[in-house]
């Protein structure tokens, strides 16, 4: 089946792509797909921000559309940067680094550390179908950066049961067991199970 992405993240995209491989999904970019306009986040959830990303996306194409919106919440912050991850410097045009050195700014001295990733997953399908689905990685918010893979918060956050960053950790490490990996899993049944009574 091809989905396009309500995305032109290369990144989200590659893990995307990646951690679907297997259910003979084929993704393309909302780029590829012809949509290049910016999609108003205005939701005040993962999951509702998630949606309108692949509403617009599904809307605009006529294909399915699969809207991601995840982001790092962190306890010491009530929850910040959460839906504002992504702008949490106030711009999107700043870089990932400038925005994990904020946060390590905002929690210097800060010894109640623990944060997780969450992501919220949304399929509009163009009968007007949603499937949706979501996952969480618990961890903590190190005090200085680590290691130089995956991307945004991944140098600073530690997951739970490992001594090494996300950043440090390999595409597959990560993929299982990342909040993105754990929500498409759920998301791979959801789909599996629309495309079986839609056959
Ligand atoms: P979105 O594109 O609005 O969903 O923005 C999500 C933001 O949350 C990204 O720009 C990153 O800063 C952060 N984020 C989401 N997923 C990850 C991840 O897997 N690793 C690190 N940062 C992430």
């Amino acid at each position: 089946m091809k989905l396009v992405l309500a995305s032109n993240n290369a990144k989200k995209l590659a893990e995307l792509r990646t951690i679907l491989s297997g259910a003979g999904v084929s993704l393309l970019s909302a780029r590829e797909a012809g949509f290049t306009d910016e999609i108003d986040e205005t939701g005040t959830s993962f999951a509702e921000n998630a949606c309108i990303k692949a509403q617009t996306v599904c809307r605009a194409t006529g294909l399915p559309a699969v809207g991601d919106d995840s982001g790092l919440c962190v306890d010491a912050l009530g929850g910040a940067p959460g839906v504002y991850s992504a702008r949490y410097t106030g711009s999107h045009d700043d870089s990932d680094e400038a925005r994990y050195r904020l946060l390590l700014k905002n929690l210097e001295g800060e010894t109640a550390r623990a944060a997780r990733f969450v992501c919220a997953v949304c399929c509009a399908m163009p009968d007007g179908t949603l499937l949706t689905a979501s996952g969480a990685c618990e961890g903590e918010i190190l005090t200085a950066p680590r290691g130089t893979g995956g991307f945004g918060y991944d140098p600073v956050f530690r997951p739970l049961g490992f001594d090494r960053s996300m950043a440090e950790l390999s595409a597959e490490e990560k993929n299982a067991i990342s909040h993105r990996g754990r929500a498409l899993a759920q998301f791979q049944r959801e789909l599996e199970n629309y495309c079986h009574a839609h056959k």
